[in-house]
């Protein structure tokens, strides 16, 4: 029986280059079984990744894939989808990538509603240029321009992309794969701009700064501060405190950008008044 690993990564592009414990590798395998799962296959489904440690993950995959520039996948995943809406496009950014750089072109993707699946890889910092704070590194914690604690209000990725008009929203972990496989999943069900962010691990930049332990110890911390959504409309704003909620955050129903698009073509031939 062919492996997952044998069947959907480039055996000449490995080993991958991230570190030992990261969980880029557990979120990147969550989007293939998700892609198994929905009978998705590699021949209509294009992966596209912008830049970091995240985005590295275009190159192992044996996909149609794209390593494009900082910020930018969303642009180039918005492009191949409009030239072809029978693909399956998946996007691949980190927290930097996403919303430091490319944080215009994300909240204008959502805001079309493109039929995009971005699966945001959340370690909270930038890795691959060295632990510097990101727009998603939590109040107080630490990175390398942030030797004392950063001040800068965070991101919440979720909350923004439903602000903009996506419309399909969803968080998970690296510890909870099962779950992070199906809420991947269900963003491909979504026809519309779909966002999954995956927090992930970073032993190396952010766990090291922040004392957080081994990469096990990061996915107990994991494991101990998400909360199931159901969980989390229970709890009072006091036991909020420090944690975080994991699942479905928002669905919505609106036009996609492709079919908004080819009605414009239509009007334009004169097909449709
Ligand atoms: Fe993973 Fe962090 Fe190492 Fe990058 S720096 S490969 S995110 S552990
Ligand atoms: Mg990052």
């Amino acid at each position: 029986m062919e492996r997952a690993y044998e069947k959907y990564f480039r055996q000449n592009r490995l080993p991958h280059m991230w570190c030992p414990g990261c969980g880029n590798g557990t979120a990147m395998k969550a989007i293939v079984q998700a892609i198994e799962k929905k009978g998705l296959t590699q021949d209509n489904t294009v992966i596209v990744s912008g830049i970091g440690c995240s985005s590295r993950a275009s190159g192992y995959m044996d996909f149609d894939t794209l390593h494009t520039a900082h910020g930018r996948a969303i642009p180039f995943a918005t492009g191949i989808k409009l030239a072809n809406p029978d693909l399956n496009v998946v996007v691949i950014t980190g927290d930097g990538d996403c919303t430091a750089i490319g944080g215009n072109h994300f909240i204008h993707g959502a805001r079309r509603n493109v039929d995009l699946t971005v699966v945001l890889f959340n370690n909270n910092i930038y890795g691959m240029t060295g632990g510097q704070a990101s727009p998603m590194t939590p109040l107080h914690k630490k990175a390398t321009t942030a030797p004392y604690g950063s001040v800068d209000r965070p991101f919440d990725a979720c909350d923004l992309a439903q602000a903009a008009g996506a419309t399909y929203v969803a968080r998970s972990t690296a510890f909870h794969e099962k779950h992070l496989i199906d809420m991947i999943a269900e963003g491909f069900d979504n026809k519309g701009f779909s966002l999954i962010e995956a927090v992930v691990q970073c032993p190396t930049a952010f766990g090291r700064k922040n004392k957080m332990g081994s990469p096990a110890d990061m996915m107990k911390w994991m494991r101990d501060t998400a909360v199931m959504t159901a969980a989390w409309e229970k709890l009072d704003e006091e036991k909020r405190e420090g944690k975080f909620p994991i699942g479905v955050l928002y669905k919505g129903n609106s036009l996609d950008y492709s079919s908004a698009y080819q009605q414009v073509i239509e009007i334009a031939e004169g097909v449709k008044a």
